[in-house]
């Protein structure tokens, strides 16, 4: 894998290329009376009956999943009396319900239940007369959906012109694509090999909302994993090499990767696109999802992993005029000497593109936990992998040479550990005070010089989840560590 850092302000015609300028876009509506713009797929309905008998709901709400409708209009009580609701008797998801939800929902006509969920994009074309505004409840206010570019532009150089328009990127990927051919050129690496690259990704998100699950400015960590097309491979490669084996080998590598920075729970799926979801381009495509509190019962994507052909590369040579193919040697018709005569071609891609910000977002969601019978009743419960404080070393007492022992096993970790995380060190308050802080901060364990310290050269070593202590030898304290880092 090579590791790239491309620019943020590309040349405009990458964006071309990309299809970006053309067709990055999301359909908005705009309310004609307040002015307010929001995003047409963002639009649910409130629909009388499960299933819902008429296309048109009851009244409408913005949120970006049903999860987030669902608590809007089951909590904002000025949006319920918008919506003309005088009380929701329950809530429940029944069996089956497939991301709509139902209620006890009282119009002051009796209770009737409800369903909560997307309206489509052809209802909001066919009965924009009679959509309800989501601000005022009225019908008629909305327009039809139209497209809006979600990439934020600005100008290179002295004029501010069209001919000047340059744009900050909407992902990370173009960048490796435009770069591909120069590190295959002049890094000793083969296809099947991977570039990859971490940066800042930009876009105009009309609701950007739910903490950093959708921001304007975000990171993104993304590969292209670059293959020989299939009709190149030979014998047993067939099997091996074949882009849908390396295909599934990513999806299920990336997936993986996620359980173990502590995403372990059923929050965490595997989602593979049926055929009608896929873009023109790809064969496959796959994403990895989480139940965030916000989302759920519904899932928010972290990473997609598609096969994408060899459709940027084509596009790149096809818009930059420069000849991007591959030339494998070790490939084509044997000649005289045992040597291949070569081939050249586009090679194709496999793209696992995840959200870094949201990753994190995840991450902080599994790890917060609640429970009142300890001294931090909210404590988080990082995979030690992930903790930013690995481990936390504590004189018992400020006194007897304990401080001395405490700093020199904090050096000795930091200096083992310390490029992975923070090691902390704390003589001050109580013992038991000390703890509940690193708990807090999710430092999966705490390690404590005491008077047997002293005596015999252990410490005791304090487990985060389960409050236990237990002695060790100090000069196993970092093998320890090391071993959970590795868990
Ligand atoms: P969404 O459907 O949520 O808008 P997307 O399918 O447009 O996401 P991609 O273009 O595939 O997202 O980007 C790859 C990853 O980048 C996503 O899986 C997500 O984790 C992250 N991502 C995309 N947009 C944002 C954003 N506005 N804020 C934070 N992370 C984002």
């Amino acid at each position: 894998m090579v590791m790239v850092d491309t620019r943020i302000i590309q040349h405009p015609k990458v964006w071309e290329a990309s299809g970006h300028i053309a067709g990055f876009n999301d359909p908005m509506v705009d309310d004609r009376e307040t002015k307010q713009r929001f995003r047409a797929d963002h639009l649910r309905g409130l629909y009388v009956g499960s299933p819902p008998a008429n296309p048109v709901p009851k009244a409408t709400v913005v949120a970006s999943t049903e999860g987030e409708a669902v608590e809007q209009i089951s909590t904002d009580k000025k949006l319920q009396k918008l919506m003309g609701v005088r009380s929701i008797a329950k809530q429940f998801a029944p069996e089956g319900a497939d991301g709509a939800w139902l209620g006890g929902v009282d119009f002051g006509q009796g209770v009737v239940t409800c369903t909560v969920q997307a309206v489509s994009m052809e209802t909001l074309k066919s009965h924009a007369a009679q959509m309800p505004s989501p601000f005022t409840g009225k019908a008629g206010a909305l327009t039809e959906p139209k497209q809006f570019n979600l990439m934020f532009h600005t100008y290179a150089g002295a004029v501010f012109d069209e001919a000047n328009k340059a744009y900050l990127r909407p992902e990370t990927a173009q960048g490796i694509f435009c770069q591909a051919k120069n590190v295959w050129d002049t890094n000793r690496v083969r296809v099947p090999f991977g570039i990859a690259q971490t940066g800042t990704s930009f876009r105009n998100e009309v609701t950007p909302r739910n903490f950093t699950f959708r921001s304007r400015e975000f990171e993104q960590m993304e590969i292209e994993f670059f293959v020989v097309p299939a009709e190149h491979l030979e014998g047993d490669e067939k099997t091996t090499n074949d882009p849908m084996a390396w295909y599934k080998f990513f999806r299920d590598w990336r997936m993986e990767w996620w359980q173990s920075i502590g995403l372990r729970s059923e929050n965490l799926i595997l989602r593979e696109h049926a055929q009608d979801e896929l873009a023109h381009y790809s064969t496959a495509t796959s994403d990895i999802e989480y139940r965030f509190p916000f989302t759920s019962p519904g899932f928010g994507e972290l990473e997609g992993i598609a096969y994408r052909g060899n459709y940027d590369l084509t596009q790149h040579q096809k818009h930059s005029g420069a000849k991007l193919e591959y030339r494998d040697t070790a490939r084509g018709e044997v000649l005289p000497n045992g040597s291949r005569r070569g081939v050249a071609y586009l090679p194709h891609v496999i793209e696992p593109s995840a959200g870094l910000d949201r990753g994190v977002l995840a991450i902080l969601c599994e790890a917060y936990t609640v429970d009142p019978a300890r001294p931090s009743p909210e404590f988080m419960k990082f995979h030690p992998r992930i903790a930013p404080i690995k481990a936390a070393v504590f004189p018992l007492v400020d006194k007897e040479g304990m401080p001395e022992i405490a700093s020199k096993l904090h050096a000795e970790l930091r200096k083992r550990f310390g490029h992975l995380g923070m090691i902390e060190t704390d003589a001050k308050q109580s013992i038991g005070k000390r703890y509940a802080r690193m708990d807090e901060a999710g430092c999966p364990f705490c390690f404590t010089i005491d008077g047997e310290t002293l005596k015999d050269q252990t410490v005791t070593v304090r487990d985060r989840d389960t409050g236990k202590q237990n002695r060790m030898p100090i000069g196993e304290v970092a093998d320890f560590i090391d071993k959970a880092l590795r868990g």
